[in-house]
């Protein structure tokens, strides 16, 4: 596969590989979308979002309040986190201890825009987030979460803002996690609100394409993503 075209990251040596970001709101379909489209296109795929959720696991597991931002941060500082990419998924690992389905328990997501809205914390994990960009050895890499396009990679050659209307996203989420679906959707609505007092992934920044996938199913998403990598090649 042809590389990309060279360019630089404030302060950071010439990287070579297609950068695709893609952030978006709970339930668009990012995560699953992403995943796919990397696994065909054979780029890295780098799950942000499960960075910040191992964090506010190692805080809770430490019995640190997530108010508590300097002891979140000194967590932040010393956090031996990684990512094991296998056949059968992505195997996320704090210290030895593996994470992956404890990061997406309910305690966690209830939590993790707590965690998340600290400044300093998130400067730490978007520097973590752009050594894994510039070390990765794949012709490309897909980075999903909700400040990718904006702050994390800015300068990436695909940048997409994945929407879909509050009500299906909810409905996805629901045969994803609960049926409970009322509790969904308040957690769901909660949680945006939150996240989007931090960063602003409900619109799109100028150079971003939005993607609306209200009335897309998964495979035309994933399509509409392969065609816009396409014609950024
Ligand atoms: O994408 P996911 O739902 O796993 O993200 C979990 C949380 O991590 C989000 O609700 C948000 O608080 C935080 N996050 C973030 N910036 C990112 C990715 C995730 O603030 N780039």
């Amino acid at each position: 596969m042809a590389a990309g075209p060279g360019r630089t990251h404030p302060g950071e040596r010439l990287v070579t590989g297609i950068v695709v970001a893609l952030d978006g709101p709970a339930g668009s379909g990012k995560s699953s979308v992403s995943r796919a489209a990397a696994s065909r296109l054979d780029f890295d795929f780098l799950d942000t979002g499960a960075a910040y959720r191992a964090l506010t696991w190692l805080a809770l597991e430490r019995g640190i309040d997530v108010d508590a931002a300097d002891a979140i941060v000194a967590l932040v500082d010393n956090l031996d986190y990684a990512t094991i990419a296998t056949p059968n998924g992505t195997i996320v690992k704090v210290g030895e201890t593996d994470v992956t389905t404890a990061i997406r328990e309910p305690r966690i997501t209830a939590l993790v825009s707590d965690v998340a809205r600290i400044p300093e914390v998130r400067v730490r994990l978007t520097e973590m987030f752009r050594a894994t960009i510039r070390e990765s050895r794949q012709a490309g890499i897909v980075v999903e979460g909700r400040d990718i396009t904006t702050v994390v990679a800015p300068d990436a050659e695909v940048r997409i803002l994945l929407t879909a209307d509050e009500s299906v996203r909810i409905a996805r989420r629901s045969r994803e996690l609960t049926p409970e679906h009322a509790s969904t959707a308040t957690q769901l609505r909660d949680r945006d609100r939150k996240d989007a007092a931090v960063v602003d992934f409900m619109t799109a920044a100028p150079g971003v394409t939005t993607l609306d996938s209200t009335n897309l199913d998964f495979e035309q998403t994933v399509s509409a993503v392969l065609d816009l990598v396409e014609a950024a090649r």
